[in-house]
Order: C-alpha cells, then structure tokens, then sequence
C-alpha cells in the first residue's frame, strides 16, 4: 500500500550516495514530540471521532525488530532457485473489507513464480504474481485474471523477493492477504516458520543493459545498471515535512533488517476520504501510521526514523517482483507510486524482451540440454554466429514479399555477412522488366545490400526490434543483367558504426562474378 497521493514540494536530495543524510531525514520528533508518542489530532473533526471510537487504538510500545530477536537468514548470494520447505498459515483482517482472512504460504516447483490460490472460489483459480496481470494501483497493487481479483500483493510479494524465494503459492480464503502491521513483519515470520529451501533449477536475474527512465506527474525514477539490487528512494508529504532519504543494497539481511518492519502510512486528511469510500474497513492504528500535520499518531513508536521512506521501498520491492524474476540495478526513485513502480516494471520487461529477440533470431537451435538462447542477455546475443532461415530473417527485418530481398542468410562472422536471393521467374518486377527480356532491376540489388547491411547492424542486441532506414548509396555499378534462375549471393561489409547511423560496402555475385556493388549508408530508428 501506498502512504499517501502524489506530493508537491519535496527537497531534492543533493548527495544520492551516501546511505542517510541526516540533514535529509525529517520527522517531527526534535521540535514536537518524540517517536512513538501520542499526539491527539486536533478537534471538530468527523475523522477524529473515528479515530477515537475504539478502532483506533493508542498504545505506546517499544520497537523490537525481528532481525534483532532471530538474526538473519541467508546472506550469501543464492544462484538456485529458492521455495518453502514447509507450508505455514497466518490468519488476520483485509485491509479493504475488515473481514478476516486466512493465508497459507506454499511450497511450489521451479519456475513456478508467485501465485495467488483464491479457495474461496469454484475451482480454486490462481493468478500469477505478474505485471500482465495487474489491473489497479490505487493505493496498492491488484492483481486479477478473469473475474478472479487479489488486492493489496505488495507486502507479500516484498517478502518473497526480500528472501530471494523464487516460487510458491499464496492461498486465500479472501479477496486480500491480512494486512497484519501494514508491514511485511508477520510475513516474514511466516517465512521463517515455513524455512526456505534451494531448488535443482538455477536462478536467472535480469541486469539492466542500458538506464531505464521514467516520469509520471511528480514521481522520477531510474533505473542504472549494476551487478546487485539496490534503491535509493526519496519522499516526502505534501508540504515537503516529511522528507526522507534512504539508500540500501537489497539482499536478505538488508530486507530484513531495514525494510521489512517499516509500515503503511496515510494522512489523516485521507481517513475520512478512505473510510467514506470503504478503502479501509480493516484499517487502525494497528496497521498503519498516520500523519496528523507535524504529528505522527502511532500505537508504538516508529521502527525506523525514516520509516515512511522505507515502507516506499518495501512496496518497490514488491512491486518489482512483478517481473517475475530478480532484477539487477540501482533504482533512484523520487516519490514513487504504485502506477510508477508497475509502470516501470512494464519497462524493464520491454528492456528484456530485447536482447531476447536478437537471441532468438541469430542464435543457432538450442543444443539439447542447453539452455535456450537468450538465456544469458545480449552479450552472448551479440557473439553469436550462424545462418538464417528465412523465417527468422523476418524476425529481424521489416521486409516482406515482394520486397524482401534475402531468402537467407548463409553466415555473419563479425561485420561480414553473407546471404542469398533466389531469383525467380515469379518474381512481380519480371511482368514489366522487361516482357520477352526478364532482367532483375539493379536497384532491386541495391536493397538487398541495404538489407543485408541492415541485418548486421540489428544483430546488436540493443538495436533489435529496430527498423534500418536506407540514406544514401555511393558508388554504384551495375556490372552484369541477373535474370531469372539465377542465386544472388550477396556479401556486405559493414564499416562504420556510430550510433544509429551505419555504412557498408555490398557486392552481389552470380555464380562467383560481380555483378553490381554499392556502399550504402542507413540509419536505424524505432518504427
Ligand atoms: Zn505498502
């Protein structure tokens, strides 16, 4: 769930790097009241009422975290895929209905993912933790599939992908998950009792391969390459009080220790909107802090001081689980949303699908027993070597009949790519070039080296799914008439690369003799 609705104001933070600048980290402790403690809301408040009808209660505890009590699980990097080794249950209120609601964390194969089981319903449907499946973000993420919906998947989720565990199923005799603290505290208990165990299937995190930006109303974020999970969140509320800053690596201690306790937050100006719209039927201080103009009303003090920045995080981290694989990168996020983390999620998966369509298209059959392509990004895209046929050609160009003018192409090593054209009597262009006289235009040759050249170029993994546009052509010479019957070999040299423009030098042969050249210049763009 989300703290609050979209803030104006808030501090720019001037040093990203360093982990908690004091200077960033604002809550009303020093001039008003200290964490923890009560502050009464003001009067004449319909929300007030509420707040003190009894729902809300006002306890004062002291914090103890659940790192602090058990230690951490699991600090080295895991490669293999992780599940449950035993089911657990946890019982507790939906946040939306106030209804209670039983939960059962599961064990499942490999590469199973997240699954939401709803036993409430005929047939017991399953909704897979994934951003195709999301169809809400207000206030928190819903996921649905059919007529089946599960409501508020972040926290659990976070827990998930805190601990590194790659599948199991969540079981629901609700419509929610309990919402417990309003943070992802009891799930980890739950985590804990259930143990988590390694699988035979190794793990694949996606690394981010070139930044990734993103901006919606007041919200930035961006995404940079790196070798582990790491945010950097900045927040604060509508006046700019409570602006925070906190930077952390994720791994299974951090998630434990530094996120995982911090809880839901709300405004009181939005109590009344949330209870008036039944956004809340399960919600009191029990489960979420709330910000009263300087004042923080909470029944035990706050976890953390920058608790509310860091309850931001734990939903990116959910959020992002909604991949359906760990991520690899550094995530500035400036007052990030639901919409905004599902949003760039939705990029990153773009990002990925990617390199994925340069494997696929360059790389020769899987071996069997070896993984697919694609597997390993675009690295490995971008060495592979090999023919293709012209089903996979037409995964790579734009081009089709009667203008795509390579059958298939016989061998790429580094900038060198060969490829042919059987030319046919069929071909269209022989109606009226010339009746009685069949001859293949040369300008005909002249796109196929263009195409050809483009190939090369789109064999990059970052500029798969690109289009190549053809700029100029220098040098042309048609040497020789190709007619029907006869295989155009075409071998192209491409000699410059500098971003999206290219430049190559083309010949095509018939039987081992020139018959036109060219060197072409073109440039890729999105299409
Ligand atoms: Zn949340």
């Amino acid at each position: 769930m989300r703290g609050h609705n979209g803030a104006h104001g808030v501090t720019r933070p001037t040093c990203f790097g360093s982990p908690r600048p004091p200077s960033l980290t604002h809550y009303p402790s020093a001039k008003h009241k200290a964490p923890g403690k009560i502050r009464a809301p003001g009067t004449n408040d319909a929300a007030r009422a509420r707040l003190l009808s009894g729902t809300w209660r006002f306890v004062c505890g002291r914090a103890q975290t659940l790192a602090n009590r058990t230690g951490h699980l699991f600090n080295a990097p895991v490669l293999q895929q992780q599940t449950l080794n035993r089911p657990a249950t946890y019982s507790g209120v939906g946040l939306h209905s106030g209804n209670r609601v039983t939960m059962t964390f599961l064990p499942a194969p490999a590469n199973t993912g997240i699954r939401f089981r709803r036993l409430d319903l005929e047939g017991k449907p399953e909704i897979e933790a994934r951003v195709e499946n999301v169809v809400e973000n207000n206030r928190s993420t819903t996921l649905a599939k059919g007529n089946t919906r599960v409501h508020t998947v972040e926290h659990v989720l976070a827990t998930f992908a805190g601990y590194g565990i790659d599948n199991a199923i969540v079981e629901l005799d609700a419509n929610e998950p309990p919402i417990a603290d309003g943070s992802s505290r009891e799930y980890c208990k739950l985590v804990q009792a259930a143990g988590i165990i390694a699988q035979d299937e190794r793990r694949q995190p996606y690394r981010v391969t070139a930044p990734i930006e993103l901006e919606m109303g007041d919200t930035v974020m961006t995404m940079f390459p790196d070798e582990v999970f790491k945010i950097t969140c900045t927040s604060s509320d509508k006046q700019g009080r409570f602006t925070q800053l906190y930077s952390v690596e994720l791994s299974p201690k951090t998630w434990e220790q530094e996120l995982a306790h911090a809880r839901t937050f709300c405004f009181f100006e939005e109590i009344e909107y949330l209870i008036t719209n039944g956004l809340i039927k399960g919600g009191s201080l029990e489960n979420a802090v709330v910000i009263r103009d300087d004042a923080v009303l909470t029944n035990e003090p706050l976890r953390y001081a920058d608790e509310f920045v860091r309850h931001k995080m734990l939903d990116i981290v959910g959020d992002l689980a909604l991949l359906g694989r760990p991520v690899h990168g550094h995530l500035i996020a400036v007052k990030p949303s639901h919409s905004a983390n599902c949003e760039l999620v939705r990029r990153i998966a773009a990002q990925m699908r990617k390199p994925l369509l340069a494997a696929q298209s360059f790389a020769p059959p899987a071996a069997p027993g070896l993984p697919p392509p694609g597997a390993t990004g675009a690295q490995e895209a971008a060495s592979t070597e090999g023919g293709m046929d012209t089903l996979r050609l037409m995964q790579v160009l734009p081009h089709r009949y009667p203008f795509l003018m390579v059958d298939r192409v016989i061998k790429i090593e580094g900038n060198h790519i060969v490829a042919a054209k059987s030319v046919t009597v069929n071909e269209p262009y022989f109606q009226g070039h010339f009746p009685g006289q069949p001859i293949m235009p040369g300008v005909l040759q002249l796109e196929a080296i263009a195409q050809v050249a483009g190939i090369v170029m789109l064999k990059r993994a970052e500029n798969a799914g690109q289009l190549a546009y053809f700029m100029s052509a220098d040098k042309v010479r048609w040497r020789k008439p190709v007619q029907p019957g006869d295989v155009l070999i075409i071998e192209v040299e491409l000699t410059k690369m500098r971003g999206n423009i290219g430049k190559a030098k083309g010949v095509c042969k018939v039987q081992g003799e020139i018959v036109s050249e060219a060197e072409v210049t073109f440039m890729l763009g999105q299409g």
